[in-house]
């Protein structure tokens, strides 16, 4: 669909996937007014196809408009947008063969307006694009390795940070690079104010669980992405028997933490990745062993389990939390 100041939204349509025309000069190329959402959709048992909580990535959408200076979309219209695609793609997405497969969905908004100046873009285009998505880690469940980018923040407050725009993407991959480069799989990007203070992966969010049964995230500060797996699990956390937490985490104390045995497990979370385990964390010059073991420890597993359930059908929805596409 495009939107124009003068007309609002318009020409919704489904079309073949193939190249888009842009002018050199649209304005997404140079100012990168871009904003972004990634969803999934799950074929259960009975052949039907769903997706998770899609308000909250219209919401999400909706405030990352805000922040860009973007055309909101509604809510209503999201979600019709992602049942127009899926409907024709239905054939793509897998099989409920329990292997995790799925069809994800990235629905997109940018300037698309031939304009050479520092302004909201007055031409925007909205569009959702599908691709089958395996597993997000190759290896299973096997713990990510992850480096610490003490020379890269991702996000600042006051910035783009708790926005899903691909400028966050852009800056956090020279500190995901010297990770790489390191060895490690991810890096975790810390408050770019004191450096102390741990915010997420590049695009993943971080638990901890600790001995005396709490499951403790970093607290939302505005350079954080509020992700939609993490507000599911603080919810989840209670049939768990653990005590959500939300708070300042410093680095520190993960370093600390798992020498003393206060920190039990900790596991990233996100869309594409579901739940994965984190294992060792490394830093110029130093480095925390893994704590959880080989396969992630048991809290990690019966989160992700719990949500692998409700998301392909074979666990009861009690919260509302599917929507059906197809
Ligand atoms: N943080 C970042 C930076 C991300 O890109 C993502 C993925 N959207 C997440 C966290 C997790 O968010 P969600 O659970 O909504 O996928």
């Amino acid at each position: 669909a495009t939107w124009t100041k003068d007309g609002g939204w318009a020409d919704g349509r489904v079309s073949a996937y193939g190249p888009i025309q842009l002018m050199p000069s649209a304005a997404v190329l140079h100012y990168a007014q871009e904003i972004f959402e990634g969803m999934k959709a799950y074929r259960h048992a009975d052949g039907s196809v769903w997706t998770f909580r899609p308000e909250a990535n219209a919401a999400r959408m909706q405030r990352s408009a805000r922040r860009l200076a973007l055309p909101e979309l509604g809510e209503e219209d999201f979600v019709a947008s992602l049942k127009a695609l899926v409907e024709v793609d239905q054939a793509w997405v897998p099989e409920a063969d329990g292997s995790e497969a799925s069809l994800y969905l990235r629905p997109f908004m940018y300037a698309s307006e031939a304009f050479l100046g520092v302004r909201p873009a007055n031409v925007v285009t909205y569009s959702v694009i599908a691709s089958p998505a395996g597993p997000y880690f190759s290896g299973g469940l096997k713990p990510v390795t992850l480096w610490i980018s003490q020379h890269y923040a991702r996000a600042g407050v006051g910035g783009t940070g708790s926005a899903k725009c691909g400028g966050n993407y852009a800056s956090s991959l020279a500190g995901q690079l010297e990770g790489i480069e390191n060895g490690c799989d991810q890096a975790v990007f810390l408050d770019s104010a004191s450096q102390e203070y741990i915010e997420e992966l590049g695009g993943m969010n971080l638990f901890f669980v600790t001995k005396d049964g709490q499951l403790v995230t970093p607290e939302l500060t505005g350079s954080i992405l509020e992700g939609i797996t993490r507000s599911s699990i603080l919810e989840l956390a209670k049939d768990e028997g653990l005590e959500p937490v939300e708070r300042r985490i410093p680095i520190q104390e993960w370093k600390d933490g798992v020498a003393s045995g206060d920190i039990l497990e900790i596991f990233a979370c996100g869309t594409a990745a579901v739940v994965t385990p984190v294992g060792e964390l490394r830093w110029e010059g130093g480095t925390a062993p893994a704590v959880g073991g080989a396969e992630g420890g048991e809290v990690t597993r019966s989160i992700r389990s719990r949500l692998l359930d409700i998301q392909y059908g074979r666990a009861e929805d009690s919260r509302g939390w599917l929507t059906r596409l197809a």
